[in-house]
């Protein structure tokens, strides 16, 4: 049995590699640098443009470019005027944004327990946390997986509610077919650069309803409006304009527009990237005992974000923490997504518990995220597996 690296044996690889990282190539550096040298790095033409590619990429009728996904949330729940009293359902098991969009608007977030196997919000969670006081359901496509759609608008439609869906990671899936953007009534993505593609940082929101439309142009830009038809006074001439409600200034600039519009050229290569690699490690890791491997649901075509391994501790003489350091002193480094949001002193001050939300916990504590990025050669993707079956043998019981 090799010894590990964290004991002082050989390193699966000399260099070490992360669980995401951007590809930016010369197309994208020249996209920028041609922006820079216009007249308007911002509100200029390539925010125009970038919005109507994101409709034809998402096929969703509006398209609105946000400074980032933590933006487009917040910009999503002024949209649909959430305020003091009212609730928002979502999942623990996400990036801490997803809730907090709804504390910036005064409301209060209401943690709806996931599906043990496929880590998304679990429908049948999300019913039973309905009250009088629900205004919107924020479900987030876990990994770059699809939510279940199908159910979760049947029952906002049977409650009256908004269903926000969170896709920072999950551009490019589709679901029965239809790409995610053109499905929830606002769709919020990020362009972080560990995201599928980048702008920097970027969001947008997406959405097929006019009146929502334009309620997001209006507060990703400090609620002001150059709409006739929404003055309250008579124009006092061309310069003229009408803050109409209280707003921010959420704008991206030209600039990353146009490397988000080169990115989105790259688009389906990343996500056939990207399925390889989930291919190649769904072959390698699928028959390992001592892991679990996230459920993919049929309907979802997933252009996958993050791959997840969850250990089966009872099979394994370590702890998670202990799998990851050796994971780490391998030089395959990975991360953990997500810590249950209202495990966040900032959460257990406004009364959350532990004990809440238990398969969100259960999974906490065993999993982790493997490196995934469509530049990691075979080589990178052999090293995953060889550090991962190294370090089971190991540690593995009997
Ligand atoms: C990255 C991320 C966000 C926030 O996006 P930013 O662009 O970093 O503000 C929100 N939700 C989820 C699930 C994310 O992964």
């Amino acid at each position: 049995m090799e010894k590990l690296a964290i004991f002082g044996g050989p390193r699966v690889r000399e260099t070490q590699i992360y669980y995401g990282r951007q590809w930016i190539d010369e197309d994208d550096i020249r996209a920028v640098e041609d922006t820079l040298r216009g007249r308007l790095i911002t509100c200029g033409p390539q925010v125009e443009e970038l919005e109507k590619k994101l409709c034809q990429v998402t096929q969703a009728k509006y398209a609105v470019a946000v400074s980032n996904g933590t933006a487009a949330l917040h910009t999503a729940c002024m949209a649909i005027g959430i305020q003091p009293g009212d609730e928002v359902i979502t999942t623990p098991m996400t990036f801490a944004a997803s809730a907090n969009c709804v504390r910036y608007c005064g409301g209060t977030v209401v943690f709806a327990d996931i599906d043990p196997e496929t880590y998304n919000i679990d429908p049948d969670e999300i019913e039973k946390k309905i009250t009088p006081r629900t205004k919107a359901v924020i479900a987030v496509d876990f990994t770059g997986q699809a939510v279940e759609h199908d159910r979760i608008r049947e029952i906002c439609d049977r409650h009256g509610l908004y269903f926000i869906e969170d896709a920072a990671h999950s551009i490019g899936t589709k679901y029965n077919g239809r790409p995610v953007g053109s499905l929830a009534d606002i769709t919020c993505f990020s362009f972080h650069p560990v995201k599928t593609v980048t702008s920097g940082e970027g969001g947008a929101v997406t959405t097929n309803n006019e009146d929502l439309y334009r309620k997001l142009v209006l507060f990703h830009t400090h609620g002001i409006t150059h709409d006739q038809e929404w003055m309250q006074k008579p124009s006092e001439g061309h310069w003229y304009y009408e803050q109409i409600d209280l707003g921010y200034n959420y704008r991206m600039t030209d600039f990353q527009a146009a490397l988000l519009m080169s990115q989105l050229n790259k688009l389906d290569k990343f996500s056939r990237r990207r399925h390889e690699i989930v291919r190649y490690y769904n072959e390698q890791l699928g028959d390992v005992k001592e892991l679990v491997l996230q459920k993919e649901i049929p309907e979802s075509d997933t252009t996958r974000h993050l791959y997840i391994i969850q250990l089966n501790l009872e099979m394994l003489n370590c702890t998670r923490r202990e799998f990851f350091d050796a994971m780490s002193e391998e030089y395959v480094c990975p991360q953990v997504h997500y810590i249950p949001v209202y495990y966040f002193p900032y959460y257990q001050k406004l009364g959350y518990q532990k004990g809440l939300c238990p398969n969100a916990e259960r999974l906490y504590e065993r999993v982790m995220s493997i490196p995934l990025y469509p530049a990691m050669t075979e080589q990178d993707q052999q090293d995953v597996v060889t550090a991962i079956k190294k370090i089971i043998d190991w540690y593995k019981k009997g």
